[in-house]
């Protein structure tokens, strides 16, 4: 998906030869200290951020300048750890408008699709409420449901429960969770050591702008080789 990606912020290279692939269906975790780079790698993925070098792909094709970003951002779902949902609108607002408007879905599909993506994050009792009556749990699982709404073929998770209280996290992960066992193909930063450990694929260490070791959880939890990551681990966990 990534090919010796290198991207600067004018003469700070943030990103310096950032190679990864993720699988269909596989879900992969993004840990690393704060400022490695791991939020703007995601962002790469759906154009956020422009690279400097290096090739982006999806889906088998790489994403270059003549690419149509926003046809591909439909395909590339994104939540932030902050909470976007539109303010002025209800629950079900929200997980209806970008399927409406942007994809032509008539009304009443886009209703429907709604309500059981709803059930599916447990918050359809809610579809009236505004986002300002929402708990910090509640308002994220809503901004899962108006992603998934758009049908994404990946989803990119930057560190969503890192901004909430600690009892509202597991009902986030919780959803996670589920779409990972669903197959959903996922790219996800978090803190939570515990939960990368459980639900990803592969785990994907990085340290100054570097994948400094990527394996699988037991690979990278349970025997480190890098000494960078061996004291990060010491230092999170
Ligand atoms: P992480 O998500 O791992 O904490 P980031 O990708 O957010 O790291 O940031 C990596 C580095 O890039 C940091 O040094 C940060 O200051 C810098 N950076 C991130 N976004 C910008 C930006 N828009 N402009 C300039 N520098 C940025
Ligand atoms: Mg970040």
């Amino acid at each position: 998906m990534l090919q010796d990606v290198h991207l600067a912020f004018k003469d700070n290279e943030v990103l310096k030869g950032i190679s990864l692939s993720v699988q269909e269906g596989q879900s992969v975790t993004l840990i690393g200290p704060s400022g490695s780079g791991k939020s703007t790698l995601l962002r790469c993925i759906n154009q956020l951020a422009k690279i400097s070098s290096g090739k982006v792909f999806f889906d088998g094709q790489e994403i270059t300048k003549s690419t149509d970003i926003n046809q591909l951002r439909t395909r590339i779902g994104m939540v932030f750890q902050h909470f976007n949902l539109f303010p002025h609108m209800t629950v079900l607002g929200n997980v209806t408008e970008a399927p409406v408007q942007v994809l032509k879905l008539p009304a009443v599909q886009a209703r429907e699709q709604a309500m059981e993506l709803l059930r599916r994050v447990g918050l359809d009792d809610k579809s009236n409420a505004f986002p300002a009556q929402l708990s910090g749990g509640q308002k994220q699982r809503v901004a899962i449901a108006r992603c998934l709404a758009m049908k994404p073929r990946v989803l990119l998770l930057d560190e969503i429960t890192s901004a909430l209280d600690p009892e509202l996290v597991g009902e986030v992960l919780a959803v996670i969770r589920e779409l990972a066992h669903q197959g959903m193909t996922m790219i996800l930063v978090t803190h939570e050591m515990q939960f990368a450990k459980e639900v990803s694929d592969k785990v994907v260490f990085m340290d100054g702008g570097l994948i400094v070791e990527q394996g699988t959880p037991d690979e990278i939890f349970q025997n480190p080789k890098n000494q960078r990551l061996r004291k990060f681990l010491r230092a999170v966990i």
